[in-house]
Order: C-alpha cells, then structure tokens, then sequence
C-alpha cells in the first residue's frame, strides 16, 4: 500500500437511498493497526435497520457511513506490534482476519466486570463516519482498517471467508448468548424464535449439546429447510393470518407444556411477549435478537409463578470471535454452512442487497467488493 493507492467503498450518504460508490485513499498502518484488502463482508440484519434509518431512530448516527460489519480481510499491510493475533496466533500479510470492536480498556465493564462488550465508549467503525481518515469502517468496501485496539482473531485455511464473516457477527453473539443462559442438555427442551442467522446458528450451537428436542419458530420455509437439517425437531411455520396465541398453543404442545431454555433470536414485533409465553415452570429466558422496536406489553406475573430466569446478552467480545470461528471449523462435516449463504453482490449491488434483505428473500447474502455488477 502506498499513499496513492485508492480503495472503492458503498457509502450511505443518506437513509433507504441508493448507496453512492465513493473513494478514499487508503490509509498506512499506524502501530498496532492492520490494513485488510476486504475479501467478503456478509450482510447483517442490522446493516439493513441501519440502511432503513429505524436504528438511527433510537441512536442517532453520523453519516456517511460504510456499512459491513460482518467481514474478513486479507492483510496487506501490519503496523508494528500487529504481527500476533488477540489469541497469540502469528499474522503476516495474506493471512484472513476477522475482528471486533474496539473497547476501551479503562472503565469498569472492560476491566473490573471484564465484559468489554458493554463498554460505555466501544467504538463501531461501521458505524462511524467515513468522511476524515482512516476512512474505512465498514466492510462494504475494497479496503478495511483494524484499530490499534480492535481485538482481531486469524481465520484458520479450512474455514471459508463467507463461514467466518457469518461467524464475526450472527455466531459469536449465539455463542456469548449461550455461555450467558447456561448449560443445555438431554433434559432440556430448547425453543427458538426466529430462523435468520442467529436463529440457525442456534439451532446448530444447542443440537451439539444434544438437548431433549428443539422448536423452531419461523419463515419463510426456505430457512425452516435449513433449521430441520440443523437439528430442528419440531418447526413452528410463521403464517399470515396466525396469532401469537396459536404460536404458543403450538410450541407448548410441540414441547409439552414450554420449552426449558427459550431463546429469542428473531427481533420480531411482540417476540419477548410472545417468548414468555412459551417457557416452562422454572425456564430460562434468553432474550438476544431484540436490538429496537416499539415497547411491548409482557404477562409480568408469568416471570414469578413459572418461576422464569431472564437473560439479555448483547454482541460478544473478542473469546466469542474465537470460539465462533473453532465451531465451525470443528462442526464443518455435521454442517453444512454453505446452506445459509445465499446470493452474492459487487459493491455497486449494495441497494438490491438490501432491498432483497427486506423482503426475506435472502438469509445471509454476501457482499464480495471484487464482484463484478449483476
Ligand atoms: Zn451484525
Ligand atoms: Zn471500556
């Protein structure tokens, strides 16, 4: 990388408008810092909320952005002190990296609860503007920058770019979500709501602690497919013109009167409410895919007579970006992880992406910045 060497990226100059392609120059590599070629960035649910402004209509964020933030780059220039990963693993250029966002390491969540993920001041690249140096956030883009305090984790050679993309976001917060709600095992009946990526990680994560049985909640049937081969034994199909009571009339017969572990994965309207619902006497409530919407009225009295654990886990530091990408690896032959990839986009592609997105007609597209146009 010289200081001539320009990179493209998909900008959101401005919300549910088409993305603009701008350049900017890429930057060097201060200490500490690693400048990645993006290989793929997959898209997340977020990236949408973000691209349709209704998660600027809670946190107000400063455009333009580039978004992506489920991404791997090949590394083609290390700062010094850059050439070890977070875990200790060498890092050279060529090498695949994913990474995390940068926490600061000096107020309490980070040192004293040790739970970098909650830190008040973490900073999302993807999420801030593009508009001064070091320009590259996000992952919609033909370059990436790591942070000097961006933990970063090397992809090992058998795991693939789209696997471990998908695994920076959607699995490392399934897995904090699971270490956060506890043990699972064959006396547990686990329900999951929802089937987009964070739903089918789960429904792999807990088929691999061998549980009683496992509902899945959701649509279109395209997911539920993948849901059944991943280890759904019993599928509840989201239909038009059903109600939430039909919804947990179906799982308490499916799992005999609730599920023991109950995940919320879907960020669905009314999920909490209905999730409640769904619990055993003595369950445990995850609730994870809830990142906005409208308030929603919860049966507060069922938490104390069923007696209800509630556990909220958000994203996941850098050990849930390990750990992610050791699944995979590790379960590749059980699983077929291709199955949730769906179509691919160049970065002048970005806006059908999205639209796609909002018409459930993709699980986890992938955006690949040296795609050609559709
Ligand atoms: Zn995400
Ligand atoms: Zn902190």
């Amino acid at each position: 990388v010289t200081s001539e060497t320009y990179g493209r990226a998909a900008v959101l100059t401005d919300y549910n408008q088409p993305f603009e392609i701008r350049e900017y120059p890429v930057p060097e590599a201060e200490d500490g810092a690693i400048v990645v070629r993006v290989d793929v960035a997959t898209v997340c649910g977020s990236d949408v909320h973000i691209w349709d402004g209704s998660l600027a209509a809670i946190n107000p964020l400063p455009l333009p952005l580039i978004l992506g933030h489920e991404v791997v780059g090949e590394v083609v220039a290390l700062g010094r002190g850059a050439d070890v990963d977070s875990v200790g693993a060498a890092v050279r250029v060529g090498d695949r990296m994913i990474w995390a966002p940068a926490a600061c390491g000096h107020c309490d969540e980070c040192s004293v609860a040790r739970r970098p993920e909650l830190c008040p001041n973490r900073q999302y690249p993807a999420m801030s503007s593009c508009e001064g140096p070091p320009h590259f956030g996000g992952g919609f883009a033909e370059y990436s920058y790591v942070r000097p305090n961006q933990g970063r984790i090397r992809v090992p050679d058998d795991v693939s770019s789209e696997w471990a993309a998908a695994g920076s976001c959607a699995l490392r917060t399934v897995i904090n979500a699971f270490e956060r709600v506890g043990q699972i095992d064959y006396r547990h009946t686990v329900v999951i709501q929802g089937a987009g990526p964070l739903g089918l990680f789960a429904t792999a994560f807990a088929a691999t602690h061998s549980p009683k049985s496992i509902v899945v909640i959701g649509g279109p049937e395209e997911r539920l497919e993948v849901a059944r081969e991943w280890g759904a034994d019993g599928i509840v199909a989201i239909e038009p013109g059903q109600s939430a009571a039909d919804r947990v009339e179906a799982v308490r017969e499916l799992t005999g009167g609730g599920g023991d572990v109950v995940l919320e994965m879907s960020g669905a309207r009314g999920a909490v409410a209905e999730g409640i619902e769904m619990a055993a006497r003595g369950a445990r409530y995850g609730v994870v895919g809830t990142v906005g919407g409208a308030p929603q009225e919860i049966k507060a009295h069922l938490i104390t007579h069923r007696a209800l654990t509630l556990v909220g886990t958000f994203s996941g530091d850098v050990d849930s970006y390990a750990k992610a990408l050791r699944f995979l690896r590790a379960n590749q032959t059980r699983f077929d992880w291709n199955r949730m990839i769906t179509r691919r986009y160049g970065l002048d592609d970005v806006t059908t992406c999205m639209e796609r997105m909002m018409r459930f007609e993709e699980i986890k597209p992938v955006v690949i910045p040296s795609y050609g146009t559709l």
